[in-house]
This record gives C-alpha cells, structure tokens and sequence, in this order.
C-alpha cells in the first residue's frame, strides 16, 4: 500500500503549513539518532517523515500530491528521494543545518565552540527538465526551504529587548557532569551542556517567533542555470546557497538533482540519440526519403534502396552536446521495416504479380552469414 504523507506527519489534510512543520519536528525529536541509537527503525521513519514534511511544506508538490499521489509527484520529477542524503546525519542536516537541529532539539552533539563557527548544512532539491532542455541547456526556478537567522532576534535566539545570561544550568562552563549506573558501578561522564548547547549563556526569554533556536525556516526562490549535456540524476551545486550557518559560520551549500524527463521520441545511451522510424517494405527496397525527428525539428533522411530491417543510419552530430569536454552524440536511426498487414484484393494481387518476380538475387547480401546474425542479435 501506498503511504499516505499526512498519516506520515499524523495531520489532517487539511492540516496549514505551521501544523505540519510542527508535526514535523516533533517527529525529528522522537527520531533523532543521538535518541534512538538502539532503534533500527528510527532512521527509516525519520526518512519517511522527512520524505512528506519536503512535500506537503511545498505548495506546488502538495497540490500535486493531493490531486495525483506519489504518481504525480513522479511524473513531475518531485518524488523525494531522502537516500539521495547519504547517511542520517547528513538528512538531518539539511532539515535542520549542522548544529541547527542541537540548537532547536537540545539533543546534544556539538563539540565545544570551533573557530569560525559551524558551516550550515546542505540542501538537495530535485529539479525536473525536458530532455530537450538537457540539450539546449535551461534555466530553472527552485523553491526550497533553509535555515536562516530569525528576524525576531537576529539569530541570538532572545526575545527583543530580554538579556542573554550565563547558564544556569552549567554555570558558564558549557559543560556538566553527568552520572551514569552502570553493571561496572558509576560512571562520571563529562557532557556538552544540554541546556546551552555549549555556549555558556542563553536568553533568559526565549525569542518567541523561533522558539529560542536563533533560526527560522524560510522558503527561497532561486534560478538555476543547467548546462547543456546534463543527464539525469547529475547533481548541480550552488556554494553558500544552503542553510545558514552559526557562530558566524558560513551557509551550507544547495545541491540541485536534475531529473530528465523521458522523451517518447528518443532513447538515450551517453551522448547519442537513439530513434526508430517506420519505413514500409516496399519504400525499403525501393528506397526513399523520411523525416526523422529532431530537437531543431524534422529533418530529411534518405533510406538507400534495399535498407534491411533493423539497419542503423548515423546523423552525425545530431544527439547530446557533451557535459564537460568531448564531441557532439550522434542520433542513431533504427530503420524499422514494417510489413504492410489488412491487404486490400488489389494490393494483394500486385504483391503475387511482384513475388512470383523474386529471385535469389534479389535476396543475397553482401554480408556473410555470420555478420548478418550478429547484426540481427546486436538488434
Ligand atoms: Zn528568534
Ligand atoms: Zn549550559
């Protein structure tokens, strides 16, 4: 069975967007790995919360989702694919930024307080394109949500005009003592303060528009210019476009998935092209002209008289124009022989007239047997 996003989240369908992102983050608490280390599950249902929360938060993937399930977000090219993040950490990173998800949850984690700060995480959204946009090259709008520093407080994470006090908690001292029993008797442990997250100080009213965290999620619209040549599933990156980092940390980076759309025209394979044209029998032996379709529109192509079923004919240069460095594909014509079916009376005289004519002359190649069946079976 089909999961169903909303019962993902455990909201109604009617559910508005601050409901969701809440769902959303209650979910990431109970599943967040430093939590559920002895949890194989955690980390499938946190993909799978992840998976709903990146498309219900999305107007545009959440109508299509409403209106057409996870086929519609497949033929679109939005399907999420959270394995696309590596390991669980790197998932929660982009949700939530590095140390973003520490700030917000107080789950723990952070290691003292690096120079320069702690980087933001990366952000992957999937951007779907006409395959003969992949060879022209096309520019696209990608809508996603980032971390960014609350406005409210300016990313100090105090209510305006409240001060920032050292821990109570730790003291100041971003760290605490923590006691455990264990079989082997007690076990001090030094910890990150889970209060502070480290740092020693923190607001003393909590800033109310991002709960204390320092940062807010925020949509952005951003273009992407996609090269000519790019194949699906090949990754586009967009340096500082991630989410905001802290500390004064630089922002993480935005990784664009392309997705290329299938052509019904045209099979891919690397830089060529490959299509299949209808030639009927008596035109193959006779010979003849056909429009073969391109991305610049149909262009003519002779078919030389006696072209063989499954025969290809190369149109140099007339596929994919290569990534990087390399020469233009080709567009490889498969000529299909159709043998004409649903004969009318007169037609099938004039094919008995005509193959009481044939002759073993008609019918021998200049191919050998052998090169004749490999060709068959390389078909
Ligand atoms: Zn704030
Ligand atoms: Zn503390």
């Amino acid at each position: 069975m089909a999961r169903d996003y909303y019962d993902t989240l455990g909201v109604d369908r009617g559910a508005d967007d601050a409901t969701i992102k809440k769902a959303f983050r209650r979910l990431a608490r109970e599943l967040h790995p430093d939590v559920n280390a002895h949890d194989p599950e955690a980390e499938e249902k946190f993909k799978e919360a992840a998976a709903a929360y990146e498309v219900l938060s999305d107007p545009e993937r959440r109508k299509l989702y409403d209106a057409y399930g996870e086929d519609g977000l497949r033929g679109r090219g939005y399907a999420p694919d959270m394995d696309a993040f590596g390991s669980v950490s790197d998932l929660f990173s982009a949700f939530f930024g590095a140390g973003g998800f520490d700030a917000a949850f107080g789950a723990g984690g952070r290691r003292g307080r690096p120079a320069g700060g702690i980087q933001g995480g990366d952000v992957v959204v999937a951007a779907a394109i006409d395959l003969a946009d992949s060879a022209r090259g096309t520019r696209v709008e990608v809508s996603y949500e980032a971390a960014a520093p609350c406005p409210t407080c300016n990313g100090n994470g105090a209510e305006p005009g409240t001060p920032i006090v050292t821990c109570p908690r730790c003291q100041g001292t971003g760290q605490h003592q923590r006691v455990a029993r264990t079989a082997f008797g007690q076990l001090v442990r030094t910890a990150v303060c889970d209060q502070c997250e480290g740092e020693g100080r923190i607001p003393e009213t909590p800033c109310h528009e991002c709960e204390g965290a320092g940062m807010v999620g925020e949509r952005r619209h951003v273009a992407v210019d996609i090269p000519p040549g790019i194949a699906d599933g090949q990754r586009i990156r967009l340096t500082r476009r991630g989410h905001a980092g802290q500390q004064g940390g630089p922002p993480g980076d935005l990784y664009v998935v392309v997705r290329v759309r299938e052509d019904e025209r045209f099979l891919r394979d690397g830089e060529d092209l490959v299509t299949v044209i209808d030639v009927p029998a008596p035109l193959a032996a006779l010979g003849t002209t056909v429009q073969v379709p391109t991305f610049d529109g149909d262009v003519p192509l002779e078919i030389p008289a006696g072209t063989q079923p499954g025969e290809t004919i190369v149109m140099r240069g007339r596929g994919l124009p290569p990534l990087s460095r390399g020469r233009t594909g080709d567009l490889r014509v498969v000529v299909n022989v159709a043998i004409p079916r649903r004969l009318t009376r007169e037609q099938r005289s004039l094919l008995e007239e005509f193959a009481a004519t044939v002759t073993d002359d008609n019918l021998r190649s200049d191919e050998g047997m052998l090169a004749k069946l490999k060709r068959v079976l390389a078909g």
